[in-house]
């Protein structure tokens, strides 16, 4: 099979992968594992393809991200899957209906594939948002379609003929196109269906899906906060916020947005997380370990924000200096308190730019937090264990990393996702083989069925009557 699958209409995929999957009955461990392992020697097979396809997707990745966050990220998730879901697959037995288990009747829970799952992933981490989920789709024995961002599209392009070479369309298949495909593509009446992206496309998403009772996973963005306490170390938070912000160059939709700190501390944390930017990159231009903003629209969206803020005569600090004109790279910038009204504090700045705001008490950056949409993550900086339970009993995120930024979503045996605006349901280890699994219950009767001799099925009698009265107890 040398065609890309994206040839062939969604539709008639779809209706194809569903009989197949009817066709196939249960589908056995071995197949899900030999799957998985199929994904995991595609990914080691074209490894530098689809780094070097991301890197000119990115106008400059450096490959050495593409591997450790695509490449070596989804094989993380897809060896876990592939190493574990024997653990996961097997029946729950569950006790039975009283009175009818003394008589033999036994129940368990079975975990079923659910059938055919579409997956939709985004640009930013552009093979991680589809193999990632697809290993627990794997994993839980179905099979699916991808849709890749096209606004990767050298990316999708590997990656479909990748998968084209290793899969029969019938187990897994992508489709490209653009925002007119996904649209198509969420209309379909898929078992489950899988998105990555933005909180205002996934509402459109869930809209479409809902017209077919598709269930959805959402995996959405928003602006995650980090609180530093006032027990943090100033100069360990500067190094990890500094850190996790490079990452992508902020363009990942855990990257720390807002960070919240003491407003005695404030120009020390903005100052130690510019230096330590600045040593992971001395320049800006050209600057092959820096990535670029994915494209035009984007470079320019981010750096609105931060003219919005400067036209505003907010206090900005800008860590080094683009030159204009050359490429997509920015500098990182700090923009101090800006108000509620300006473009950065509206908008996920999902770009090299993040908000640096005072407290007075950290409760009071708690209320705002939780005044606004609940964050795909929450980060907390300090050395209070009693603080650290206050804070993670008083707000809500998708995950959580302490005195760490960027970590959880690595947390294989964990799961992903959000809650509220961030998105609902989640991947990675038994929660997302679960997600896609129909968990049926099963109940089989015993050998006797005392209901007749014991008076309980009409004509009723006052025995029955007197035996259910004295059943209803507090
Ligand atoms: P996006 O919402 O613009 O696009 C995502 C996908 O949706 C693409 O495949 C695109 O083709 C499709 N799409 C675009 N318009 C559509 C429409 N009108 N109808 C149907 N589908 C449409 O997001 P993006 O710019 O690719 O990614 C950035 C966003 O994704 C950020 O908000 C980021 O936080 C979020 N994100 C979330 C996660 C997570 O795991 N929660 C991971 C990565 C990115």
């Amino acid at each position: 099979m040398t065609q890309t699958n994206s040839s062939i209409g969604i539709r008639q995929l779809l209706d194809m992968q569903k009989q197949a999957f009817i066709e196939e009955g249960a589908v056995s461990a071995e197949v899900r594992m030999q799957r998985l392992q199929q994904l995991i020697d595609m990914l080691v097979e074209h490894k530098n393809a689809l780094c070097q396809a991301m890197g000119e997707d990115f106008g400059g990745r450096p490959a050495v991200f593409s591997l450790a966050n695509d490449i070596l990220g989804s094989l993380a998730s897809l060896k876990h899957a592939r190493d574990h879901l024997k653990d996961w697959l097997g029946d729950s037995a569950r006790p039975s209906v009283k009175p009818f288990d003394m008589f033999g009747a036994t129940a368990w829970v079975k975990y079923q594939p659910k059938g055919v799952i579409g997956i939709i992933g985004t640009w930013n981490a552009p093979l991680f948002t589809l193999l990632s989920p697809l290993a627990c789709a794997f994993a839980a024995g179905n099979r699916a379609v991808l849709k890749p961002s096209e606004i990767a599209p050298r990316t999708a392009q590997v990656l479909a003929e990748a998968v084209a070479k290793r899969f029969d369309p019938q187990v897994l298949a992508v489709v490209q196109g653009g925002p007119e495909v996904a649209a198509a593509f969420a209309e379909q009446p898929w078992n489950h269906l899988v998105f990555t992206g933005s909180t205002s496309v996934g509402k459109l998403i869930m809209a479409a899906a809902a017209r077919n009772l598709v269930p959805v996973t959402l995996e959405l963005g928003g602006k995650s906060p980090v609180l530093v306490s006032d027990t943090a170390d100033i100069a360990h938070a500067a190094e990890r916020i500094a850190v996790g912000k490079s990452l992508n160059s902020g363009q990942l939709c855990v990257s720390p947005d807002e960070v919240w700190v003491h407003e005695s501390r404030l120009q020390a944390l903005a100052e130690g997380i510019a230096a330590q930017y600045q040593s992971l990159y001395p320049s800006v231009s050209g600057n092959a370990d820096m990535t670029p903003v994915i494209n035009e629209r984007h470079h320019v969206r981010v750096k609105a924000y931060v003219d919005d803020a400067k036209a505003r005569g907010l206090s900005v600090l800008e860590v080094g200096a683009a030159q204009a004109g050359s490429d997509r790279r920015l500098p990182l910038a700090l923009v101090i308190n800006p108000p509620a009204d300006a473009e950065i504090s509206r908008h996920e700045i999902f770009g090299p730019a993040m908000v640096l705001r005072s407290f007075h008490n950290i409760r009071d950056a708690v209320a705002a937090i939780n005044a606004g949409e609940r964050p795909l993550a929450l980060y907390y900086f300090g050395n209070d264990e009693t603080e650290q339970g206050w804070v993670l009993d008083n707000t809500l995120s998708g995950g959580v990393s302490i005195n760490d930024v960027v970590m959880h979503p690595a947390l294989e045996d964990a799961p992903f996702g959000g809650v509220g605006a961030s998105g609902m349901g989640h991947y990675h280890g038994r929660e997302g083989f679960l997600e896609f699994s129909h968990a049926r219950s099963v109940y089989k009767a015993g050998s006797h069925d005392p209901r007749r001799e014991w008076g309980m099925l009409p004509p009723y009698n006052e025995q029955f009557a007197q035996m259910l009265q004295a059943a209803v107890t507090p």
